[in-house]
């Protein structure tokens, strides 16, 4: 009953120690995901899924809060480093190219603050069929967690761009909440 009790309090602050060195781990496989098994495990198990289990909006809603947790750890942990806003989001882009999530560009900028993200080659969608509707709501949570914490403000990324509903790449609106 404790170890359940200390297993779910780790969980619940999305700590990514709990992981392991998964390239010690997995020093065959060298621990990378590959594309195939990440889209079963998040359309399927994380997107999908959850629609039929408990309705679109509040899987978005789920998905998208998973996704800025994680986001602003990447920034609290250092995993995401920089000496100011600019160094910050070069890593940013840097880090998303490396977990191969896609390739970014900043579309549109308002002093340092980037107003539209632009993902190429998005891990989640890129090269889907047209389903008429944007899905990549975990992807546009990590953007608003990343921001949020570079930029100490409240940011939310909504996607107005999407594979999943017939563009050629997915792009996110960066407004203030
Ligand atoms: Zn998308």
């Amino acid at each position: 009953m404790m170890a359940q009790q200390n297993t779910k309090k780790k969980l619940n602050k999305f700590d990514f120690s709990i992981f392991g060195d998964i390239n010690k781990a997995r020093p065959t496989l060298n621990g990378g995901v590959h594309t195939l098994q990440y889209r079963i495990l998040r359309l399927f198990g994380m997107g999908l899924g959850l629609d039929q289990i408990i309705g679109t909006k509040a899987s978005n809603g789920i998905q998208y809060t998973v996704g800025k947790n994680i986001g602003k750890q990447l920034v609290q942990k250092k995993i995401i480093v920089g000496k100011n806003k600019k160094e910050l989001l070069a890593s940013f882009v840097k880090a998303v190219i490396n977990f191969k999530i896609g390739i970014p560009s900043i579309i549109k900028q308002n002093k340092n603050l980037p107003l539209i993200i632009r993902i190429d080659e998005c891990i989640n969608c890129s090269g889907m069929k047209n389903i008429n509707r944007v899905i990549c709501f975990y992807e546009a949570g990590i953007i608003a967690g990343v921001l949020s914490n570079i930029f100490n403000k409240k940011l939310d990324a909504i996607e107005t761009k999407c594979n999943a509903k017939g563009d050629k790449y997915c792009e996110f609106k960066i407004i203030e909440n």
